[in-house]
């Protein structure tokens, strides 16, 4: 159909004012006639489905335009009844959950290589800068290394923090730095002890003091 021109709508309004009511009753009698509902649903959905793209744009346009508005109301929804928002969010994410899912897959088909890339970069500097930590932090080199040399001399090591017999062949053998070098601690004789694995590893960059409260070490430690 052409587009209407601004005569014809002219015309069109002042028509529709003028046979109000005749029009009305037209209207009505149309509503009930046989299948009218059954029709409008259909015709409704297919128009919705067909301008889909239109709406979404519309909404879009809409949020942007009344952002902080719509984000205040959203945190006085989630402040006024927190069960029902969290419940909400649950929903959604659990009915999206499979969509996201696929997204996230065919994401990594894709820039799976960028990810390995950056991730291996990352892990690169994390060990640089860690070195670099050590070398700034080190005292008496060579006393670190007679230490060394002289636990793995023998054949087992007690952990400084649990007691646990360590061999001291394979990689259960660990030594760790009492006050982490990451805390300012020096790489040096003072600060270094055996530990075993576990304790190396739950303890990991925390200082003494903070590690003792955690509840794993409480596990770990004969105390
Ligand atoms: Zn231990």
């Amino acid at each position: 159909m052409p587009p209407a021109t601004a005569a014809k709508k002219q015309y069109n309004r002042e028509y529709r004012l003028k046979h109000r009511d005749e029009l009305n009753a037209k209207e009505k009698v149309r509503r009930l006639s046989d299948g009218y509902a059954q029709r409008k649903s259909e015709y409704d959905k297919t128009y919705h489905q067909a301008h889909r793209a239109e709406r979404l744009m519309r909404y879009k346009a809409r949020y942007a335009a009344k952002l902080e508005q719509e984000r205040r109301a959203s945190r006085k929804r989630y402040a006024d009844n927190p069960e029902k928002a969290r419940a909400c969010a649950r929903a959604s994410r659990l009915k999206h959950l499979a969509k996201r899912l696929a997204y996230n897959r065919n994401y990594h088909r894709i820039h799976g290589k960028e990810i390995a890339l950056k991730r291996k970069w990352q892990a690169r500097l994390k060990s640089a800068k860690r070195r670099a930590l050590k070398r700034a932090a080190s005292v008496n080199l060579k006393g670190i290394k007679a230490f060394v040399d002289g636990v793995k001399a023998k054949s087992s090591a007690l952990c400084y923090y649990c007691g646990a017999v360590i061999p001291t062949k394979g990689r259960s053998l660990h030594f760790d730095h009492i006050v982490p070098i990451s805390k300012g601690g020096q790489h040096s004789v003072a600060n270094l002890c055996v530990s075993c694995a576990p304790c190396n590893l739950s303890k990991h960059n925390k200082p003494l003091s903070e590690w003792l409260k955690t509840s794993l070490t409480q596990q770990l430690l004969p105390i």
